[in-house]
């Protein structure tokens, strides 16, 4: 087999000028999601100038995009996925110009490759992945069919073949009571905020009883207008994740959703119980794509920290993709200190370190794609190691 490094490598460093006026560009122009018109404008203009068919709006998002450019004879399909949202209020915080950047780059580096490679290359834009469940809805939309595998790296503090996302759900309760005179005739009432207060006692109850890897936390939404007046409305939002999905939608949720309905008991109150359409897989790890994270993070001269599958982490929608096709969820430092979501994360995307990741980055899926258009064998190991984790 060819090696297609040194060709990719001088392809990204080719793109390198162009890429990071791309990065500094979205990172100072940050949308929140579902209104990244701009960035997913841009990044579809770029890979559209260099000969990718380019299909804005895909899967009823109007900040999804779909740039394809095939390959040299049939194989398989590899998506390279770009997340551009930004936090509300705190710009790319998470460092998603980082990720469209290193998506759209490898995307570059690959084009003037695929005249010789088999298979189909696809560059992904996929909006609103904070809070919004962008992936999940193109999935619903079936924007995934047909992708063999799905490759990205999300800017970290480490460099990291995957991350141990886990499941996550959540809920809005509203608890209906009625209104009295909290001293002239406090019987007449029912008390909706002692519901969330029990609400919040059974789930403190709970929390001894559940895995470890369990995190439940939650915020009371409303508690009432006036101290002397029994509250006739009163409510919670509450969050609940699991390293293991099935337990938690089958076990858990379960078991929360009586404490909802038992709090409402408790006290008379109706209890208004409104889970969230969109409930996030876990990660689905794959070993070989990790190994070929790996191998090229390491070739770009950068170490890579073994991945801890009980580390502390939080949800996204790239673990439901996981869940339907390989997948890789890479990492790669833009800093040794600064945690996403963090004012100094949002300056590490767009400092010289954040753009050297974004080079690395676009050189790094690039050749992890390669292999998967150029080698069957590599391919058909991704695939075994995706049904062996079901
Ligand atoms: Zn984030
Ligand atoms: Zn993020």
């Amino acid at each position: 087999m060819t090696d297609l490094t040194p060709r990719i490598d001088a392809n990204v460093q080719r793109e390198a000028h162009a890429l990071l006026e791309l990065s500094h560009r979205i990172h100072a122009h940050p949308e929140i999601l579902f209104e990244e018109f701009q960035a997913s404008a841009w990044l579809a203009d770029a890979l559209e100038a260099r000969g990718f068919a380019v299909e804005r709006g895909v899967g009823g998002l109007p900040t999804a995009f779909r740039a394809v450019r095939e390959g040299h004879g049939p194989g398989p399909t590899v998506a390279l996925l770009c997340e551009y949202d930004a936090l509300p209020g705190m710009g790319h915080a998470c460092g998603h110009n980082v990720i469209a950047t290193m998506g759209a780059g490898a995307g570059l580096a690959l084009a003037p490759l695929m005249d010789e490679l088999p298979g189909r290359l696809v560059v992904l834009g996929t909006p609103a992945e904070e809070g919004g469940g962008g992936k999940v809805l193109l999935q619903r939309a079936g924007v995934f069919d047909g992708i063999d595998a799905a490759l990205m790296i999300h800017p970290w503090l480490a460099n990291q073949a995957a991350m141990p996302l886990l499941a996550s759900t959540r809920w809005d309760v509203v608890y209906h009571g009625r209104p009295a005179h909290a001293a002239l005739a406090p019987h007449l009432g029912v008390n909706a905020l002692d519901a969330v207060r029990l609400a919040f006692a059974g789930i403190d109850a709970l929390r001894q009883q559940v895995r470890p890897d369990v995190r439940i936390h939650g915020i009371v939404t409303h508690g009432g207008d006036a101290p002397n007046v029994i509250p006739e409305r009163a409510g919670l939002k509450l969050v609940a994740r699991s390293a293991d999905g099935a337990y938690l939608l089958e076990e858990l949720a379960p078991r929360i959703e009586r404490l909802f309905e038992g709090a409402a008991m408790m006290t008379g109150a109706r209890a208004e119980v409104i889970p969230a359409p969109i409930r996030y897989r876990e990660m689905r790890f794959n070993r070989p794509l990790e190994a070929a994270f790996e191998r090229h993070t390491q070739r770009r001269g950068r170490a890579t920290l073994p991945v801890d599958p009980v580390a502390a982490t939080g949800s996204s929608d790239i673990g439901n993709v996981s869940q339907a096709l390989p997948s890789l969820h890479g990492l790669l430092a833009i800093d040794d200190a600064a945690m996403p979501h963090t004012a100094a994360f949002e300056v590490a995307a767009g400092s010289a370190r954040g753009d050297a990741t974004v080079l690395d980055g676009a050189a790094v899926l690039a050749g992890v794609a390669a292999e998967l258009l150029s080698d069957p064998a590599r391919m058909a190991e991704v695939r075994a190691a995706f049904e062996a984790a079901g």
